[in-house]
């Protein structure tokens, strides 16, 4: 058995250049790991509170010294000693030494980062990689990645209305090599079109940003993208429309782009673009109270999956509530929604029990973290929600993921 030695942390910074939590996790008999907490952009209600300084002569009031300072002193005198390999007890006695049900008062942001490294060194310390040491024999195949490749609404300046247009990858029996070469390819085709119409094309965390007209120009452009590469057949698409930021909550609409939707417009929206495109995943169709929207999309829509972010929060309790309602089939996976690595999986049990999928996602504003290669495959979520292959902050899990692969197919 291996003990705690010391949890230490800094202000780090995130690949958007913000601050975020970075934690040094080391062990009685010398591992030593490194975590760091992701940032979200679009984030929902129902979220772990994430802690700020609020000091706008440091980094505009966004800096983390709070976060860290917690993890330095109470977090650090709460785990020493502790065995590394029991992940429950650790996730229990950092949510009980912050006491509160959203982790305000030490901060989501500290908590999560000392999770994750406490889980990293637990695999070392029995010599596993972390996707055998949180699945153990079942693991046998890495996710299909989905991508986002233009970004609108509340992301991009495009004027598109939604947040995510997505490549889905349907890469069957092939490699993960192959997932990732289909996914530059797109990417990279869709670029030169791009540029070779617009000339330069904003680019926000990845996926391109260009002023199109519509939803279905931007589908028809990413189709056309992947069939000039020869992915077309292994590809689908997929919308996040992360409706609760341009819901207008006092009048009942949906404002997005230049169009102001009624619920029941923007239902028949869907299920038009359903009824002409490949799309296979919808994602926060609505606002994020509304379980009968869900409900609904869920029943008119069987063969998509209809995704809950912002709606379940990666949340148990709200996920239980959503399967009560058939509001939704998938879930999507933030670790740092809900805040420890144990919560996380204890969603992930409650969705696989009930025959929700899970589509893992990393966050906006994400780090070289690659944890949650290593978490998706261990839990045999179907889907990782990665962005394209650009940035180190989304190549780390893609290397990540090569390196999975391979080892499952030994
Ligand atoms: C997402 O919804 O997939 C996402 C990455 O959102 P956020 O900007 O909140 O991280
Ligand atoms: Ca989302």
């Amino acid at each position: 058995m291996d003990k705690i030695k010391s949890v230490e942390a800094i202000e780090g910074l995130n690949g958007r250049g913000v601050p975020t939590v970075e934690v040094r996790l080391t062990t009685e008999k010398g591992i030593v790991t490194l975590a760091s907490a992701p940032m979200g952009t679009s984030k929902g209600t129902y979220e772990a509170f994430e802690l700020f300084d609020g000091d706008p002569q440091w980094y505009r009031g966004r800096g983390v010294q709070k976060a860290a300072e917690h993890v330095n002193t109470v977090i650090n005198e709460t785990l020493i000693g502790m065995d590394v390999t029991d992940q429950r007890a650790i996730d229990r006695a950092l949510c009980e030494a912050d006491g509160t049900l959203n982790k305000r008062v030490l901060g989501g942001n500290a908590i999560l980062p000392v999770s994750v490294a406490a889980c990293k060194a637990g695999a070392a310390s029995v010599g596993l990689p972390i996707y055998r040491y949180l699945g153990g024999e079942t693991v046998t195949r890495v996710p299909d990645i989905i991508s986002t490749m233009i970004s609108g609404g509340a992301y991009g300046q495009s004027g598109l209305e939604f947040e995510d247009y997505i490549a889905v990858q349907n890469r069957g029996e092939r490699s993960f090599a192959f997932a990732a070469h289909t996914m530059a390819a797109i990417r990279h085709n869709l670029e030169k079109k791009l540029v070779d119409r617009f000339g330069v094309v904003a680019d926000d965390g990845g996926a391109f940003s260009p002023p199109l007209g519509s939803t279905r120009e931007a589908f028809d452009l990413m189709l056309q993208a992947a069939e000039e590469c020869g992915v077309k057949d292994v590809i689908s698409l997929g919308l996040d429309v992360a409706a609760t930021d341009p819901y207008d909550s006092e009048a009942n609409v949906y404002r997005m782009g230049s169009t102001v939707f009624e619920k029941e417009a923007l239902k028949q929206f869907y299920l038009g673009l359903a009824a002409d495109y490949p799309l296979t995943y919808l994602e926060d169709p609505f606002e994020e109270n509304d379980y009968d929207g869900f409900a609904q999309m869920t029943a008119a829509l069987p063969g998509l999956r209809i995704v809950g972010d912002d709606l379940f929060a990666s949340h148990p309790v709200r996920l239980k509530e959503g399967i009560a309602r058939k509001a939704g089939n998938t879930i999507l996976l933030k670790i740092n929604q809900i805040g420890s690595v144990s919560e996380a999986i204890q969603t992930a049990m409650i969705a696989k029990k009930n025959g929700i999928g899970i589509t893992v996602s990393l966050r906006s504003k994400d780090t070289n973290d690659d944890f949650v290669a290593d978490l998706a495959t261990g839990i045999g979520a179907e889907q990782l929600k990665l962005g394209s292959p650009v940035r180190g902050e989304r190549i780390a899990k893609y290397n990540r993921l090569l390196w999975i692969d391979r080892e499952l197919n030994k």
